[in-house]
């Protein structure tokens, strides 16, 4: 399987997440589920005006699930989706909003301020994971892909089996190192109080379910 690049600036921004030193790595959270939430979106106005799409409030949440035993974060969403070509234009490049205000402006500027100012987007997923891998199924797609990433070597694209539209993400969380502690992401309260600290106004339902010990 072909190793794809990340172009320059998002490899910047990439490293600079994987060597985070930043304290609130927490927010990693609210990025993932921001970015879920606005999946849902999608699907929602869509169905507005498609009248083959009808959008029924319950099928429509956020999953998160932690699984102890194999260090594992998941965040599943019943959301649009991304298709292979999506998959490769808005993982593989530097993301739109936070992340090219940070280039603009903060060229000259320390990460400590960046992370706390801008929305850093997916990328803040390698402060706390050393293999991402998403698997998602478009809406209207038959295929789904798994794109995989262990940070700034770059990606791999393949077909996956994914039975629901929607996208699911897992991370890898890294190992304690001397330094530093990760089990915390692991852990139900936790998450569940980064979730009320910074998810509390997202509309559609958040379901956790932590598995080991
Ligand atoms: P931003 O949310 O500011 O656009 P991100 O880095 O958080 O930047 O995300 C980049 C893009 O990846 C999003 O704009 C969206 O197109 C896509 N994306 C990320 N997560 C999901 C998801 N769960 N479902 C569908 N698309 C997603
Ligand atoms: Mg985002």
């Amino acid at each position: 399987m072909e190793k794809k690049q990340f172009q320059a600036e998002s490899k910047r921004l990439l490293e600079m997440m994987i060597n985070s030193i930043y304290t609130q790595r927490e927010i990693f959270l609210r990025e993932l589920i921001s970015n879920a939430s606005d999946a849902i979106d999608k699907i929602y106005y869509k169905a507005l005006t498609d009248d083959n799409l009808v959008f029924e409030k319950d099928s429509y949440y956020i999953k998160v699930n932690a699984d102890k035993a194999n260090r594992t974060l998941t965040l599943r969403d019943t959301g649009i989706g991304m298709t292979k070509e999506e998959l490769e234009n808005n993982l593989g490049v530097i993301a739109k909003s936070g992340s090219l205000a940070f280039k603009k402006e903060n060229e000259s500027k320390d990460g400590h301020d960046i992370i706390g100012q801008f929305g850093v987007g997916f990328y803040s997923a390698f402060m706390v994971a050393d293999v991402v891998t998403v698997v998602s199924k478009a809406l209207g797609s038959d295929t789904a892909y798994k794109w995989e990433s262990t940070g700034a070597d770059g990606y791999t694209i393949e077909p996956a089996e994914k039975d629901s539209v929607g996208t699911e993400i897992t991370l890898q969380i890294k190992d304690n190192t001397e330094d530093d502690n990760y089990d915390e992401f692991l852990e139900e309260y936790r998450l569940r109080s980064i979730i009320k600290k910074y998810s509390d106004f997202i509309r559609y339902p958040i379901k956790m379910d932590v598995s080991g010990s």
